[in-house]
């Protein structure tokens, strides 16, 4: 057996109490991962568990808000303990920013009218709090075997398809927070793969596509499982597989 399959995967997702995440751990868990539940209510990340642990899996939870260091660092410390490393780790928590409101149909996030701190706190989620939770467990994974990090961007971070005349944007608002702050964590992806190379981790960013969940008021036409199917796919790769990559179900996605 190879030293990458000799033990049995250990995979953390934030903001898996929901939605996406959610759906995330439970295909990672019937692929055989155990699975380690960040929520910022450890009652909601608890009961995820209890879920995942009621199909036969192994499953637990940590209270993780990825804007607050205290739980970050305290949730590395857990799985440290528990775990002694980390094999897969999954930034999937994000915002919106305009609550249930879909980013490219929200008039708050339109550029010249926007909150300015409405922007800061959408990018203290869904990037700052990326690095912060990164860094963090970044240790645990230098002691896995098989280094897999999946960042949850969207098509609305594609630069690409925005300025698109016949892209899947033109008829939708533009978004100074949400939209700017998925392309900022693409961005932010190839500099940790491009840092992390070196040392076997594969690096990548993925876009769910549009899944009916809280965050777009339940108006995407994916289900969970769909969405998540990018996802766990890059968040199991063989070492061969790519890194610094961006892609969708149907293949990569442009810059
Ligand atoms: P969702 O159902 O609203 O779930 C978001 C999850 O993130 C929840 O568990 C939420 O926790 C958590 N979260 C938010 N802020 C957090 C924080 N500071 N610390 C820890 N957890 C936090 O939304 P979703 O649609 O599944 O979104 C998941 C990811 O997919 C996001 O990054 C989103 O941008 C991305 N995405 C979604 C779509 C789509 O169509 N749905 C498309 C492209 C990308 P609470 O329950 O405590 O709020």
């Amino acid at each position: 057996m190879s030293e990458e399959s000799a033990h049995q995967k250990v995979a953390l997702v934030t903001g898996a109490n929901k939605g996406i995440g959610r759906g995330v751990a439970e295909q990672l868990s019937a692929e055989g991962m155990t699975v380690v539940i960040g929520a910022r209510d450890p009652l909601r990340g608890e009961e995820a568990a209890a879920a995942l642990r009621a199909s036969g899996g192994e499953a637990y939870s940590v209270t993780l808000d990825v804007t607050d260091q205290v739980t970050v660092r305290e949730a590395a410390k857990q799985v440290g303990e528990r775990f002694g490393r980390l094999d897969v780790l999954i930034n999937n928590a994000g915002i919106t920013g305009s609550g249930h409101v879909s980013p490219q149909d929200a008039h708050d996030q339109v550029p010249s009218s926007v909150d300015l701190d409405m922007v800061r706190a959408v990018f203290e989620t869904n990037v700052f709090g990326v690095i912060a939770v990164t860094n963090a467990m970044l240790p645990l994974l230098r002691r896995s075997p098989a280094r897999r990090v999946v960042n949850v961007s969207s098509h609305a971070a594609s630069l690409a398809l925005t300025v698109d005349p016949d892209g899947p944007f033109t008829a939708l608002l533009p978004s100074a927070a949400y939209s700017p702050s998925k392309s900022a964590l693409t961005a932010l992806t190839v500099q940790y793969a491009k840092e992390l190379q070196q040392d076997g981790f594969l690096v990548n960013v993925a876009a769910p596509g549009f899944v009916d969940t809280d965050s777009n008021n339940h108006t995407g036409f994916l289900t969970i499982a769909q969405g998540a199917t990018v996802v766990v796919r890059l968040a199991t790769l063989g070492a061969d597989g790519p890194t610094a990559g961006f892609f969708s179900e149907e293949g990569p996605v442009p810059w």
